[in-house]
């Protein structure tokens, strides 16, 4: 018999009629003759109200406390929801965490799944039951109620269609589908008919709040499809699958409102200078993203990153310049609130060039600022101020035209489980979901994944130091090397010192020649200083899944690399590939290190 897990966000659960209508849909389900698994939110902002109530007596509440608080708001709707499905003439059963065997980690509030036992939910299937799980929520070795992070219980659903090896998992929510960019914001975003796993997971950790970032990591990892639709309506919404809607550069862009950069400045330029700096933040369970190590310059570099704006007074913490920053010799700590970052994202970026040049000019154009900007194979990010971020949005989404539907369209990989048609099954559906995974032989289902460790030895990079901060300069140079027919792979730019910029980027070596002639040209306009420039460097990556979220992992590259005496230049992360820069020389010797450091996270 088919099994299907349907998902009901806050919003479609906020009150009891609502609770009714989320209940219809999962009649309708069974009626179809689907064995069904509902897995629930807690009721509107309740989640919310639970926070601010701790708030209100401590300003640190213990992380165990808050778990035991906050998973109670689901409690209260997997209850309601089987009483309504009793009311309606349904045997329904619900669960909580604990009860259903959802094991996992001990790090209280961001708790990550180990394993889910499917036997308590099959029985009650089996006996007719609709069984009505709740989201968020899990249990420890020692039987303590953990919860997943904030928006969790999409990451619920996928995690228990992925165990229970479902036909598919229905997220409904208050929009009708995964759009080109939150429409909230903008109200020309498009709605997609189908995204990739790899798109909808590096959107989702890039602000698309509409799906936990985490939850698309168990849709790729197990091969789960996603159904993204609207609770208010029976239109069909937004399929996540293997293939991309189509082969635009550029599917989809994201925001970030709340995010926070820091700046260590003067770091003495030695082989583990930012490991300890990433090891130090990742203990505290901080997800550092656009991390843009600055070549040194007189035996000193800069390391910025962001971090989400919640997080900026724990990463104070961690940095305190008397534990951190004295250690690893940092001349001062530098960091600046309210900052936004917005990021494009398409599988399409990797075949297609100009694409940064396209984004770096769209923002000029409204004159907005880019303070730091860093580039992975399919996602390119810029940081602005809070107050320029929605026309940055705009800006770019206008300049990729997301508002319009791509004139070629990839077939469909999976239509819904409600009118599945072998026949019209394109090219991408006869790949198998890659890497395809039996659950029983992970033993952490949400542990990292590595596919390959990768050294690039064809690349060159150009550092163009101490560049006005002004609109329009990135815009500017990379069009100028893309009218040279150069090719860019990484670009970095990030904030020096005296309010200058630097910006560096990597090209063939074949093509360094022409590089090195433009930006000299640029940097006599602009009177800045001389570029610099390293004919051969080695690009060493890391390529799975859900790699930025995982936030040990960019440090035990780092360390890896930094125990072998092996400097680390420049640094791309995305939820697919950490990417870093060392000397070629000592390129070969990084990637045996690599490989015996991740060797057990291969599959
Ligand atoms: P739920 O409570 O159902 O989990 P969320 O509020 O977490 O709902 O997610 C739905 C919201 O996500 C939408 O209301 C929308 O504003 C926001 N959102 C952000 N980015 C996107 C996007 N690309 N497509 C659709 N919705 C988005
Ligand atoms: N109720 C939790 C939250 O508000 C989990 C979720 O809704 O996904 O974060
Ligand atoms: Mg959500």
């Amino acid at each position: 018999m088919p099994l299907i897990v349907q998902k009901f966000g806050g919003t479609s659960v906020a009150d009891t009629q609502k609770i009714l209508g989320a209940a219809r849909k999962a009649i309708r389900a069974a009626q179809a003759g689907n064995q069904v698994v509902v897995v629930v939110s807690a009721m509107g902002k309740t989640t919310d109200h639970l926070v601010a109530l701790a708030k209100e007596i401590s300003d640190r509440p213990p992380h165990r406390e808050m778990d035991m608080l906050m998973s109670s708001g689901e409690q209260v709707t997997i209850a309601l929801m089987a009483i309504a499905l009793e009311s309606l003439g349904y045997k329904a059963i619900s669960m909580t965490g604990a009860q259903i065997g959802i094991k996992t980690d001990s790090s209280h509030t961001k708790a990550r799944i180990r394993s889910i036992s499917t036997d308590r939910m099959r029985t009650a299937l089996n006996a007719g039951n609709i069984v009505i799980a709740a989201g968020f929520q899990g249990i420890d070795d020692d039987g303590n109620i953990t919860t997943l992070g904030r928006g969790g219980s999409d990451t619920s659903a996928v995690a228990l269609a992925a165990a229970l090896g479902a036909d598919e998992c229905e997220i409904y929510t208050d929009v009708d589908g995964v759009y080109t960019t939150d429409p909230r914001l903008l109200a020309e975003a498009r709605k997609v008919a189908q995204i990739s796993y790899d798109e909808m997971l590096e959107l989702a950790s890039l602000g698309a709040g509409v799906m936990h970032s985490r939850s698309i990591e168990f849709a790729k990892k197990f091969g789960v499809t996603v159904h993204v639709r609207s609770s208010f309506t029976d239109t069909p919404g937004s399929l996540i699958v293997a293939a991309p809607e189509s082969d635009a550069p550029v599917t989809g862009a994201a925001i970030a409102k709340n995010e926070a950069r820091l700046t260590l400045i003067g770091v003495p330029d030695k082989p583990g200078n930012a490991m300890r700096l990433f090891a130090r933040i990742a203990e505290a369970k901080i997800a550092t993203d656009m991390i843009v190590q600055n070549i040194g310059q007189e035996g000193r570099t800069d390391i910025s990153f962001t971090v989400p704006g919640n997080d900026l007074a724990a990463t104070l913490d961690v940095l305190n310049i008397n534990t951190v920053s004295e250690e690893i010799g940092a001349e001062q700590v530098d960091y600046q609130k309210n900052v936004a970052k917005v990021s494009v994202v398409g599988l399409g970026m990797e075949t297609q060039g100009g694409i940064a040049e396209k984004m770096f000019r769209a923002v000029s154009q409204k004159m907005i600022n880019i303070s730091m900007i860093t580039t992975s194979e399919i996602k390119i990010s810029a940081l602005v101020s809070w107050s320029d971020a929605i026309e940055t949005l705009r800006a770019v989404h206008s300049a990729f035209q997301l508002e319009k539907t791509p004139s070629k369209l990839n077939s469909p990989l999976h239509s819904p489980a409600s009118n599945q048609s072998a026949s019209n099954q394109s090219e991408w559906s006869k790949k198998p979901v890659k890497p395809e995974l039996d659950v029983a032989r992970l033993s952490r289902m949400e542990d990292i994944l590595i596919e390959s460790i990768h050294l690039d030895q064809t690349q060159a990079r150009i550092t163009m130091p101490n560049v006005p901060d002004k609109p329009g300069i990135a815009a500017e140079m990379f069009e100028r090397i893309a009218e040279a027919g150069i090719v860019v792979d990484m670009i970095v730019q990030s904030c020096g010192r005296n309010g200058k910029a630097i910006i560096t980027y990597t090209v063939p070596r074949t093509m360094l020649d022409a590089a090195i002639d433009v930006t000299k040209k640029l940097a006599d306009t602009w009177r800045s200083d001389e570029p610099l420039y390293n004919p051969t460097i080695a690009i060493l990556s890391v390529r799975g899944t859900g790699l930025r979220s995982h936030t040990g992992l960019a440090y035990r590259m780092f360390k890896t690399l930094a125990d072998g005496g092996i400097n680390v230049n420049v640094i791309s992360t995305s939820e697919r590939s950490i990417s870093i820069t060392v000397n070629n020389a000592q390129g070969e010797q990084g990637l045996q290190l690599l490989k015996k450091e991740f060797a057990n996270e291969m599959i």
